[in-house]
């Protein structure tokens, strides 16, 4: 399970990185840390000894592990972002979007079928779907690789991921016939890394405070769901596995979803451009105009164009700026995820992700030094 986003390497643990060594392999989204410590005592959580000491947060609902005030935290940023339609769905919590994902999994494979159903998405996809599709052997389900060859004439599971995960492109079902169940992952699905065209409105969405606030080891996403059957599905898939989620962790997320929105509908309360998609749009803006001038300077390398589009979140017009660079090696070099190896950059090859070794991923998510060294790097990397 190397290829997890956060499986430890030995070099991953300093922002410096180890013998001059540039590890930009997992998605660890560390960029956010110096928004969060200029926010400083707005986002610090007090919990008493005596609190959530009960397994149990809301015994009515079909999520009875679910902290009503991380749910309250959830709908007002859907609604101010405008990204997702929170009415009429069931809210599953879990730790991470990636317990959900395996929670989804379990809940909407046949039962009692013959055979596992096939679990589909287009590459390139995301490299950690094949390992957690796969990993138990369950014989519910079994990775089949990519929606775009798929020609089975039988029930499948398509993972669609919009923005996707490692090309940054918006995505949508390919597979197209009747019998698939859809599974959206939004985790990019925010406006700092794309134009909001308009609120999702699928039977199964996943988010993640992961990419959207960087809280990543904090474990926590949602799952936006239609169907009830599905939501108590998943809900006892929780309960087997962990029994609930961590509520210290529900209740930290929720008051960071709270001042992300608290930045945007109170700004007299903060600080000039300290909105938190204002800033972070802006770093990321800032992030890709700089990779965007080392690939020039090089001239051994290309990136994908995205075409720009309104966000009604914003008001802006601009293209996407994807929290993964989806870099190809031009002209000779076949392996480039060896090649940059070989100049200390260590990024996750396209074989990974079900597509050629000419691409690599790169996470344009870590601190602010990394990110200058390896921008520095890449540009001076020149054909011998
Ligand atoms: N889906 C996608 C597309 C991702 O990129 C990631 C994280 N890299 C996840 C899910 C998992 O996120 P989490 O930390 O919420 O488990």
């Amino acid at each position: 399970v190397t290829l997890l986003e956060a499986s430890p390497q030995p070099f991953s643990s300093s922002s410096k990185g180890f013998d001059g060594i540039i590890d930009l392999d997992h998605g660890d989204p560390t960029m956010y840390e110096r928004y969060w410590l200029q926010m400083g005592d707005k986002t610090t959580v007090v919990i008493n000894g005596w609190q959530f000491i009960s397994y149990f947060s809301d015994v009515r609902k079909v999520c009875w592990f679910l902290e009503p005030e991380f749910a309250n935290a959830i709908i007002r940023l859907h609604k101010l972002v405008g990204n997702a339609i929170t009415e009429e769905r069931y809210i599953v919590v879990g730790t991470g979007s990636t317990q959900l994902f395996q929670a989804l999994l379990y809940a909407v494979s046949p039962p009692n079928s013959s055979k596992p159903i096939s679990v589909v998405s287009a590459a390139p996809f995301y490299s950690s779907y094949p390992l957690i599709t796969d990993f138990l052997e369950s014989g519910l389900h079994k990775w089949a690789g990519d929606a775009y060859t798929f020609s089975k004439d039988e029930p499948y599971i398509e993972l669609v991921t919009s923005p996707n995960n490692p090309d940054g492109f918006p995505r949508q079902a390919v597979v197209n016939r009747s019998q698939g169940i859809l599974i959206h992952d939004f985790a990019y699905y925010w406006p700092q890394y794309i134009p909001i065209s308009s609120p999702a409105d699928h039977d199964i969405m996943l988010f993640t405070v992961s990419k959207s606030t960087g809280h990543a080891g904090t474990r926590i996403g949602w799952a936006l769901v239609k169907d009830r059957e599905i939501a108590k599905k998943m809900t006892e898939f929780i309960m087997l596995s962990t029994i609930g989620v961590s509520k210290d962790s529900q209740i930290r997320a929720a008051k960071i979803l709270q001042v992300v929105s608290d930045s945007h509908q109170y700004k007299s309360n903060f600080k000039e451009g300290q909105a938190f998609f204002e800033h972070s749009y802006n770093n990321m803006a800032r992030r890709w105009k700089q990779l965007r001038d080392a690939v020039n300077m090089s001239k051994l390398f290309s990136l994908p164009d995205f075409p720009s589009s309104s966000c009604t979140f914003s008001g802006r017009t601009f293209g996407s700026l994807p929290a993964f660079a989806w870099l190809k090696c031009e002209g000779e070099i076949d392996d480039c995820e060896s090649f940059l190896r070989g100049h200390k950059i260590l990024t996750r090859g396209g074989k990974h992700f079900g597509s050629s070794g000419k691409y690599v991923r790169i996470s344009m998510l870590p601190r602010d030094e990394t990110f200058d060294q390896f921008t520095e790097r890449l540009s001076s990397i020149k054909s011998s």
